[in-house]
């Protein structure tokens, strides 16, 4: 393929990824987003492929069947609830894949045409070490936010005195390698700049506390997106370049919409300060007394009410009850409740991870409403019906300056008539914070599986 047939699919490509960008920002249009997303990185493979310098075949099929048949059986057996921690682990590859890059054309560099073994050309110098910097933070940071995500590793905060500072000065001293490296071209300097990042990557996650997971999850995915493009200066690959930028910058705005949601500092992010405090006591929960319902309770009390607001939680996806919910909310309106839901941006373990479940029970787009927009109609609502949802209706957020997840806005689910809370136990929810709701006048716990729970309802409702 000559380079400029070659340069014209890498621009329709990049097209194809920029639209699937535009596609993913919104529910209605994911669909169509990934289907450019394909199709982009269709192009995207095949123009590479066909590109002069690539000799032989032969060990690029043995690698794509490889790596085809872990990405197939792992994208059939994956669980809806552990995508945030195959997310994690992806990214510690793509990372890991820049550190082996980086090495190759260190190694190798007439093959990439970037000088020769002992006179390497100073921007490609300077673009491999910080190309493998990052990479190696990447592949760190990413394994330890999966041994979090997984429950491997605590996902209590790990902090200790003078941790911002050592932070700086471990990045002050990164920077000085990669201006030796630049300057001596020694290989010790190389593999001291790869142990030195990928210490850098375990110290900025560790002192990361599991409710802030969501913004470690996309500033990773901002990482690798920047050591991406870091291959791609040294491939001097223009796609990968631009490819990378655009994870980069996008995992970078989502971060900064996130860590606005949750009332967090970008800085202290990227400085992994982040959920530092000791988890606070909770509030005062007095003598502790829950009012407990059962199904019919429930049926009962919602058949009565004019309007009612469902609050989706991790719980929902852990028992896969998306479609008895709908059924259930599909009888209320058939009564002429007026439903409708509400989405924290950190509700369940990803990124709109409620509203892919919603979608996939085919709940209309235009009843599933964001906190900013619903937020102020609880207090005008008869029922909220939390399902499986904990933190983030939690109101220590709102009133204990102690608590790790002060600062973070909630759902005001106490505003409404009467909170029916599903959920299997008293138990706290991912942050480990006990939630004062259970115990308020108005709060009727329905204790079960959630998806148990919302068929019984509807059985109960059909004998109203
Ligand atoms: P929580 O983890 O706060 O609460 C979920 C609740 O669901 C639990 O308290 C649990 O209580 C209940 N539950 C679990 N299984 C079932 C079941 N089968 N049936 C009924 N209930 C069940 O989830 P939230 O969605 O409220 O909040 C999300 C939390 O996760 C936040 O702290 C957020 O910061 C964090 N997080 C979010 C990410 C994101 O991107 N969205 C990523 C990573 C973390 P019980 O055991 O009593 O049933």
């Amino acid at each position: 393929m000559s380079s400029s047939v070659s340069a014209f699919a890498y621009i329709i490509a990049s097209i194809c990824f920029i639209m699937a960008l535009r596609g993913l920002s919104s529910p209605v249009t994911a669909r169509r987003g990934n289907l450019f997303g394909i199709a982009g990185m269709a192009i995207a493979v095949v123009a590479t492929l066909a590109l002069p310098q690539v000799m032989s075949f032969g060990t690029i099929i043995v690698g794509v069947l490889i790596g085809g048949t872990i990405g197939t059986v792992i994208a059939r057996r994956i669980e809806m609830t552990a995508l945030p921690q195959l997310v994690a682990a992806f990214h510690s590859l793509v990372g890991l894949a820049a550190v082996f890059v980086a090495a190759a054309a260190f190694y190798a560099p007439e093959t990439l045409g970037i000088g020769t073994a002992d006179d390497i050309k100073t921007a490609s110098l300077i673009e491999m070490s910080i190309g493998v910097a990052i990479g190696a933070i990447t592949f760190t940071g990413s394994v330890i936010a999966f041994g979090k995500l997984q429950g491997i590793l605590s996902g209590k905060p790990v902090v200790f005195g003078g941790q911002h500072l050592l932070n700086l000065v471990l990045g002050i001293v990164l920077l000085l390698l990669v201006v030796w490296f630049v300057t001596s071209e020694s290989g010790f300097v190389f593999w001291l700049i790869v142990i030195l990042s990928l210490a850098i990557g375990i110290l900025i996650i560790v002192p990361i506390g599991g409710a802030d997971m969501p913004v470690v999850v996309s500033m990773l995915n901002s990482y690798s997106g920047w050591a991406a493009a870091g291959i791609g200066f040294t491939l001097e690959n223009p796609l990968l370049i631009i490819t990378g930028a655009l994870v980069g910058s996008s995992g970078a705005i989502l971060s900064y919409i996130m860590c606005k949601g949750m009332n967090r500092s970008f800085f202290n992010v990227i400085l992994g300060g982040f959920g530092g405090e000791a988890a606070g006591p909770g509030e005062d929960m007095g003598d502790k007394t829950v009012r407990q319902g059962a199904a019919d309770d429930a049926a009962f009390i919602m058949s009565q009410a004019k309007s009612i607001i469902i609050v989706p939680g991790y719980g929902m996806a852990v028992a896969q009850a998306q479609h008895s919910l709908r059924e259930m909310v599909d009888q209320l309106k058939t009564r002429g409740v007026e439903v409708r839901y509400a989405i924290h941006p950190v509700a369940g373990r990803m990124p709109g991870h409620m509203n892919v479940l919603l979608a996939e029970a085919s709940v209309p787009y235009d009843e599933v409403l964001e906190l900013d927009e619903i937020n102020r109609d609880f207090t005008m609502t008869d029922v909220a019906f939390v399902i499986g949802a904990n933190d983030i209706t939690n109101p220590s957020a709102k009133t204990d300056k102690a608590s790790p997840i002060y600062g973070m806005p909630v759902l005001n689910v106490e505003e409404s008539g009467t909170v029916l809370f599903v959920k299997r136990s008293l138990a706290s929810g991912y942050a480990g914070v006990d939630n004062s709701l259970f115990y308020r006048d108005n709060t009727m716990m329905l204790f079960g599986d959630a998806k148990k729970m919302c068929d019984d309802i509807i059985k109960a409702l059909e004998n109203i």
